[in-house]
């Protein structure tokens, strides 16, 4: 199974009618399928693991935008630095400040998600509200340590269930956490615009709870390998 272009002009045309933004999340796909969907129009792409965007990027078109989505170490930032225009999982200050120091490097502005834990599951990385709230008090703060890193919202992820009404909750929870640290603690709130949320099985959900950015793998590549999540 290869790239479903009717899919993804179906997809994309329900996302530009709620002023939304598609990330296509090519994860574990080959090359060419990312080039296709290139071809079609998409230019923006999200992977999870630092080598696979690091070999994609080096063969893949200049104006693609790569968005990192997955759990980032820090010690591999230096890697994707150069030229990741964003990075959605951003759970702690020490993987910011490692941002900002490789960002810096590459005389760069990266601009920064931090992912917030929504989901019942245990499994899910990201911050709580306190944990958040921490952290967007250290960057307050010491703004000279963040010069090279723009905080442009939250991203999450929903609950992996049927139940509409729970994950339909769990957005708007994001929603309102993200207008509230708004508010209060974001020195650029005109950059604090982004809630990256909705996948495969939720993104009419997440777009009718406000996402501004899907992150959308399997409906348009194809399922993914059981064992790659
Ligand atoms: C894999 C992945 C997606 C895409 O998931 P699909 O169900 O294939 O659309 C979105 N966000 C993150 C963080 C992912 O790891």
């Amino acid at each position: 199974m290869g790239t479903d272009i009717s899919e993804f002009k179906h997809i994309l045309s329900i996302t530009e009618s709620y002023g939304a933004r598609l990330t296509a999340v090519s994860k574990t796909k080959p090359v060419r399928d990312i080039f296709t969907l290139y071809q079609a129009g998409q230019k923006v792409f999200g992977e999870n693991y630092v080598q696979e965007l690091v070999e994609k990027q080096g063969v893949l078109p200049e104006d693609i935008q790569w968005h990192f989505i997955g759990h980032l170490q820090t010690n591999k930032v230096k890697y994707i630095a150069p030229f990741v225009s964003m990075i959605h999982s951003v759970d702690d200050l020490k993987l910011l400040r490692e941002i900002d120091k490789q960002a810096g490097k590459c005389n760069r502005i990266i601009d920064c998600l931090l992912q917030i834990h929504i989901a019942t599951e245990e499994t899910k990385f990201g911050m709580d509200e306190n944990e958040l709230i921490h952290l967007l008090k250290e960057v307050m703060v010491h703004p000279e340590n963040y010069h090279h890193i723009r905080l442009c919202g939250l991203m999450g992820m929903a609950t992996n269930t049927d139940d509409t009404i729970l994950i339909r909750r769990e957005f708007h929870t994001l929603k309102a956490l993200s207008e509230n640290v708004r508010n209060k603690y974001i020195a650029h709130p005109q950059y604090f615009t982004e809630l990256s949320m909705g996948m495969s099985h939720d993104y009419l959900i997440a777009l009718e709870e406000g996402s501004t950015l899907l992150r959308i793998g399997s409906l348009l590549f194809g399922k993914r390998d059981n064992k790659q999540v």
